[in-house]
Order: structure tokens, then sequence, then C-alpha cells
């Protein structure tokens, strides 16, 4: 059960391409990939695409750009599943040969007759084992034309163990197991069976999945065995709950990854976030990647299920964006600027972002904020402005006027000392000009701070829409 500290770890993340890559599977991927960083060893991606009327090509690509975006490159892969037949087949061969797995006759008729003769005598439904070989038993004649399946012969006697990583000691009764069919009649193998060929194939050490494939891990750990293979250590993940403590819904993060780069959140956020969801290190909630890597161990992932908390990955998006330079977010801004109907270029946008980032949960606040300074001007609603433009306004901001077509430096601090002292010299407060300043130069009664919003747009802009303002 255990790996030995000379082995290499190998994890590997094996989705199945019946959608896009959701919260939940981007956990998973996030812990595989952390788990083998950190121990300097190989993280494999494994496509489980046999599910051919679900798996859709779409979902591969919207997998395979997630896991771009959250940058966690696979080692080695994408493997898939559908290109590995050849593999499956053999090794179902070599298990019939060894008398690990047999073939099977009974109709799908008959195979229900045997449940319900179970149920009847208060039984877990199950096969009976009619072709199942033991020593001194004569097997029923092969009806003829009939197409057999393969099922794995699995131990009728004692309990499969594993102590689970997350979990810690889950057994189950091999009594409880069926002789798990692994080859269709076509031949094709199943689920259970691919999934245990490759991760003995690919030397897999360290299986991290979400909790709902506890029940199939006896199964793969007997299959494992019947091959000789050693075993991987198994942790199960528990799921994530929407914030109403329901299965996560498409309202609340059930949806594709991506979107949350449309919505304008950072991966780096994403992965903190992600991270934090069913893992921790003592009381830290900010960590960078390289952190992560670091700290991460198996023995802090938590039992019980995490909660999906919008509100906290905002925040946590928020410290993000922050730690950015204005440079950096106009460049990550600017198409989305565009998107909004702005010209990023008609505006020093890293001062715009500069100036934006402190109070931005995303990078799509950060554009729309933008576009009071690169976006169409819209003169403000008449009404706020008589509401807000009494006759003393209307002299201030005439004197503002004059005064800042004066000034020898456009700056923001220029221009903040100027309003300054034109309140001070009418013994008026703040709003008093600021309100009316903000509504003629950017048609909005609210914006960041009026001084730094002068110098951003810059003279020209401003001075014209003061002198259109009084004509
Ligand atoms: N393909 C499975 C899934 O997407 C995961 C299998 C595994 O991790 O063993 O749920």
């Amino acid at each position: 059960m255990t790996t030995s500290n000379t082995t290499p770890v190998r994890t590997r993340f094996a989705p199945s391409p019946t959608g896009y890559l959701h919260l939940g599977g981007a956990r998973t991927a996030l812990f595989s990939w952390a788990f083998a960083r950190h121990h300097q060893g190989v993280f494999v991606l494994r496509i489980e695409d046999t599910d051919l009327e679900r798996s859709t090509p779409e979902a591969v690509q919207a997998i395979l750009d997630s896991m771009a975006w959250l940058d966690m490159q696979p080692d080695e892969g994408p493997f898939y599943q559908m290109q590995r037949m050849d593999r499956y087949r053999e090794v179902i061969a070599k298990m019939l040969d060894d008398g690990t797995a047999y073939y099977c006759y009974s109709s799908p008729d008959e195979i229900e007759a045997m449940r319900e003769k179970a149920r009847a005598a208060g039984l877990k439904p199950r096969y009976d084992g009619t072709w199942r070989p033991e020593p001194g038993k004569t097997l029923p004649a092969v009806p003829a034309g009939r197409k057999p399946v393969v099922r794995f012969k699995n131990p009728l006697e004692g309990a499969t163990s594993w102590n689970d990583m997350i979990k810690g000691p889950i057994s189950f009764d091999n009594g409880e197991l069926d002789d798990l069919i692994i080859a269709r009649p076509d031949g094709t193998p199943t689920y259970n069976f691919c999934v245990v060929v490759d991760d003995w194939d690919m030397k897999i050490t360290h299986v991290l999945r979400g909790d709902d494939h506890v029940n199939n891990t006896p199964r793969q750990i007997n299959i494992l065995r019947a091959l000789g293979a050693e075993l991987p250590q198994y942790g199960h993940v528990p799921m994530i709950l929407g914030p109403d403590g329901e299965k996560l819904s498409k309202r609340h993060g059930a949806v594709n990854v991506m979107e949350y780069d449309k919505q304008g959140y950072l991966p780096e956020a994403m992965i903190n976030y992600l991270a934090r969801l069913g893992w921790s290190h003592g009381n830290d909630e900010l960590f960078s990647r390289d952190q992560l890597v670091e700290w991460f161990d198996t023995r802090n992932l938590t039992k019980s299920p995490a909660q999906w908390d919008p509100k906290k990955l905002n925040w946590v998006n928020a410290h993000y964006i922050k730690q950015h330079s204005g440079a950096d977010l106009a460049e990550r801004v600017a198409p989305r600027i565009r998107e909004r109907g702005g010209n990023p270029a008609a505006v020093d946008l890293p001062a715009v972002m500069d100036l934006l980032k402190d109070r931005a949960e995303t990078l799509n606040q950060l554009a729309e904020g933008a576009l009071l300074f690169c976006g169409p001007y819209q003169p403000a609603d008449p009404e706020l402005l008589a509401q807000h433009v009494d006759e003393q306004a209307r002299t201030l901001l005439a004197e503002f006027s004059n005064k800042a077509g004066a000034l020898a430096d456009w700056t923001t601090s220029a221009l903040d000392a100027l309003i300054k002292d034109i309140l001070a010299e009418h013994g008026v407060k703040m709003p008093k000009l600021g309100i009316p300043l903000r509504l003629v130069i950017t048609g909005q009664k609210q914006t960041p701070s009026i001084g730094a919003v002068l110098a951003i747009l810059g003279r020209d802009t401003v001075m014209a829409r003061l002198a259109s303002y009084q004509n």
C-alpha cells in the first residue's frame, strides 16, 4: 500500500470530457498537480474519453484551455483512453489466460432474473457466478451465437481495505463486490478497467479524486492486485457545496472554469481560492502558487465538504488585482474595454488602472471603471445638473475653469491644490464644487478622486467639457 520514499511521485488528473471543466474538477486537478510539484514528481493528464456518446472534442478543448489558463500544465499527456484500446484488449487477454477473468455468457434477461431472485431472498441484487470457473466445477454449455462479456474474478472472501489519504481507513467486504464486467460483448473495455490499466501503466503512485469514486476503489484495487501491480495510495476529496449548503448549482460555481476568466478573475486568484476549498495551511488565506507547492500536504486536506463562497473569491481576486502594476493590468483590461465600446488607446491606461485597482474586485469592474476615461462621453442628465449646479456652483465652476486653464502643471497634486484653494476662498465644503465638477466633466455623480480623474483626462478634454457646459 505504501510507496517507498525513493519511488518518484506520479499523480494524474483523469477527467471525462463529457462537459466543461467545472470548479470541482479544477480543484481535483489542482490537488494532484500541487502534490506532484511538492514532491518534485510527475503530473499526468489523462482524458477518459471512452464514453463515446457523452464525450465531445469541445469538452476536451475546454479542459485543455482551463488547465492552460490555470497554468497546471501536465508533465506527461494528455493521454487519450480511446487511443489505448489495443493495450486494454491485451491486458484482458492476459487475464483470461491467467484465469483472473472469465467469459460470461449469461444473457441480460438471465442476469435480471438472478437479480430478481437475490432481491426476493432479501439479498443484494447480483450476478450469481454461473460462469465463474472454480476447480472441479463444470461450466454450462456455451450458448450458440451468443457473444460473452468478460468478468473479473473478484475474491469471494475477506475484505479490501485501504488507508485513504483524506478519509482514513476504508474497508469493503469482498462478498459485497460483484464479478465486475471488464469487457462488453463487442470486446470494448469498461470504465473501471481502463482506469486500472492506465494507473498501472502510467505508474501512478497517488490517486487524488472526487469521493464519488470511493465505491470504485475496492474494485480497482482487486484488479490491480490480480495484475500483480503495485497499488497507488488513494485520497478521496469531498465535494464542494454551494453557499446554500446544497450541491453546487449553475448559479454558484457549477459552470465552466473559463467563465471565471470571462468574468474577470485572475488565474492566480482562482488557484489560491480553489486550494482553500478543502485544504489549509494554518490560518493562511492568501498564498502564492509557490507557497502552495511548498506547503501542500494531503494531511491538511479536510474530510468535510467545502463550501463555495463567491464573496471570498472576490476578496481573493481583489487582493491579486492590487498586486499587479498598472501597466500589467492595462494589458489585461484593454480587450475588455474594447468589448464594452471604449478605446483603451485614448487614455493613459496604466494610470487609470493605478487609480482604480484598489477598489476593484474583478478585471471587468476595472474595464467598466475605465470607460469613464476612454468610453463614449455622455453628458450628465439635465435633471441631475439642475439639482446639483446652483448659482454658487456655477461661480465656482467658472473660477475653476479660469484658474485651471492657467495651471503650469496639469497634475493631480496641482489640481487638488487648486480645488482646495477655491473651496477655502469661498468657505464651502468639497461636495459644493466636487459634484458639479464630476457631473460636468464626466457626466457622472460618483467617480474616483476628482483631482486624479481630471489629471488623467487631460487638460484639453477637461477645458473643452467645461467650455461646452458654460456655453
Ligand atoms: N474520469 C473520472 C471522472 O471524471 C475520474 C476517474 C478517476 O480519477 O479515477 O470523474
